[in-house]
């Protein structure tokens, strides 16, 4: 029988094969009813608080085999909080003078989250937090709705989803996640940069009806590279889905032993080619893949992955691990880069009609400057002894750097008056992601030692279109002439102020790109770990001359599509 094949974008190469795992997040909305007895209303709560214990002590257990006790011990001390008889009692006041199961657990976890935040101490806040899952839990039991979290995966599955956030896909554990499909979604969401950058299969965009589609446990083959998923394909097919995976791993260990080679056009000019990182082990990963340096260290996730921003001393010890992994290759680490699609949940933000126009990266660090200044002490003082930049992202405007570089100067003042050793000559450079940026380089050029292009916002700004979303994908074209005409303005301008300019979008690592970047001049190119080895070797069989050729001609194109056509052509003749 012919199996049944949906298409997609395909958005992070490699094959999977395994069962699907369906993440349905939860919608906890309490309803409006009158309340029972309280003795029934009671006894719902008493049943849906040991049925909150059964599954804790599940994810105590899976987690503890998986990462050990110590990563588990936040499940029994959820399970110790559902016999907490302050909560207890409070939701058992609440029902006797009233309110349904539901309206007292929740008025109960939030009146003891907020006395528990109130007290101002790192500790008990974090335990606000915890309360508040707990009653989360315990809610979502009593709205009789599936226990689907992220957490509940124990078995090596391919997650499909409506859709990721990057929190989402922070959380997936690497060794239980063969891949994952989303309905929504384009190439460029966060979650399919993640998914690239850990070397994770992805498939995003694949149209609404992929959960009806695919119920959980079906067995599913999955091609990040051409975006097909197979549902429940029969041996034969599946073998020889087994067999390309392996041929593919090994041309890989073929090109990844060629990486180790600083990479060098046909007529010999060293070009850097750096990694996009976000965390050490993907940092060891790039090594091997042949990085020559991290050209974007991206520490957002570092504000995602938890209810509470990172403290100073966790974000130098993670910074310091990935200095000393990259053993003195140059490292740009970027400040924080939330907002967008990327909220963590501890920040005020606001109802946004276009959040990527919004609240997002350098202007929450220029209003929310403890936390920017956490970032920069954490920075300054890992980079001692090593390669470090520092780069601001979403920069539109001078002001805005120059207040950015003020509030460097600031941190390094207070860390000299204490005493606290610090890294010095840290060079500040900008992203390039919007075209403000982009069209203002020779003026930014007064207080950027450095530019890095980001393709991904630069190409959603300049075309207005959203990355992620799934319904405009085919409109999100990096090789735009429009996109182009601002990258080779801005390496124009960069190299006429004698600045170094670098790619960390994912263009830089798309080959039907490279020939043109490397015709413009693109100092750096700066790519998920397992894009290296390709674009080394593309780069190898290139004079500049040619470049140069390939560049101008593709400029002379008036659509993206062409420009694509062309470089097609240019593709196979260097293949
Ligand atoms: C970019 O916009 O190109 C970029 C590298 O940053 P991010 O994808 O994190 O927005
Ligand atoms: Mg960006």
């Amino acid at each position: 029988m012919p199996e049944k094949i949906l298409q997609g974008i395909p958005a992070s190469d490699g094959i999977a094969i395994g069962p699907a795992f369906r993440y349905i997040p939860a919608e906890l909305t309490v309803p409006a009813r009158a309340a029972e007895s309280a003795d029934v209303e009671l006894s719902r709560f008493d049943a849906a608080r040991e049925q909150a214990r059964v599954e804790l002590q599940g994810l105590s257990n899976a987690i503890e085999k998986r990462a050990g006790k110590e990563e588990a011990a936040i499940f029994e001390a959820h399970r110790e909080m559902l016999n907490d008889p302050a909560l207890e009692g409070r939701v058992r006041e609440l029902v006797e003078s009233g309110q349904t199961a539901e309206q007292a657990l929740v008025n109960a976890t939030d009146e003891l989250a907020g006395l528990l935040a109130g007290m101002n101490d790192e500790l008990f806040s974090a335990r606000a937090l915890d309360v508040k899952d707990v009653g989360r839990r315990v809610l979502r039991i009593l709205l009789g709705l599936p226990d689907t979290a992220l957490g509940a995966v124990t078995e090596p599955s391919v997650i499909v989803a409506e859709d990721l956030t990057p929190s989402d896909t922070a959380s997936l554990d690497p060794s239980l996640t063969l891949g994952f499909v989303t309905a929504q979604g384009g190439l460029t969401s966060h979650s399919a940069i993640l998914a690239r950058t850990l070397g994770i299969p992805a498939i995003v965009g694949m149209g609404n009806n992929l959960l009806e589609n695919v119920p959980g446990g079906t067995f599913i083959v999955m091609d990040g590279r051409t975006g097909e998923l197979l549902i429940e394909p029969d041996e034969e097919i599946t073998g020889r889905y087994q067999k390309v995976k392996s041929q593919r791993e090994s041309q890989m260990q073929i090109l990844k032993a060629a990486a180790e080679k600083d990479a060098v056009t046909a007529n010999g000019r060293r070009v850097e080619v750096a990694a996009n990182v976000g965390e050490a082990a993907t940092a060891r990963d790039a090594i091997e893949h042949g990085a020559e340096g991290i050209g974007l260290l991206r520490t957002e996730f570092l504000y995602l992955e938890d209810t509470q921003p990172p403290s100073e001393e966790k974000q130098f010890h993670i910074y310091r691990e990935i200095f000393e992994v990259m053993a003195g290759r140059p490292v740009i680490v970027r400040t924080l880069d939330i907002g967008g699609d990327k909220p963590p949940s501890y920040l005020p933000f606001p109802t946004e009609m276009n959040p990527f126009l919004g609240w997002r990266a350098i202007r929450i660090s220029l209003d929310e400057q403890d936390l920017f200044k956490t970032q920069l002490r954490a920075i300054l003082r890992a980079a001692v002894g090593h390669h470090a930049r520092i780069m601001f992202p979403m920069v539109s405007d001078l002001d805005e750097l120059r207040r950015a570089r003020d509030i460097v100067d600031t941190v390094k003042r207070d860390l000299a008056l204490a005493s606290v050793e610090f890294a010095f000559d840290v060079p500040v450079g900008i992203m390039v992601e919007t075209p403000a940026a982009a069209v203002m380089v020779d003026a930014l050029a007064e207080a950027s030692d450095f530019f890095s292009l980001g393709t991904n916002d630069l190409t959603q700004y300049t075309l207005a279109v959203d990355r992620g979303n799934a319904k405009v994908a085919n409109l999100f074209q990096p090789l735009h002439p429009a996109v182009l005409r601002l990258i080779k303005q801005t390496i124009d301008a960069a190299r006429a102020k004698g600045k170094w300019v670098g790619m960390c979008g994912e263009l830089a690592g798309m080959t039907k790109a490279i020939p043109i970047l490397l015709g413009f001049g693109l100092d750096e190119f700066s790519m998920n770990p397992r894009a290296i080895p390709e674009a080394k070797r593309l780069i190898g069989q290139l004079t500049d001359e040619r470049a140069r050729e390939v560049a101008s001609h593709a400029m002379t194109f008036g659509t993206a599509a062409e420009i694509e056509n062309y470089m097609k052509g240019i593709l196979t003749e260097l293949a």
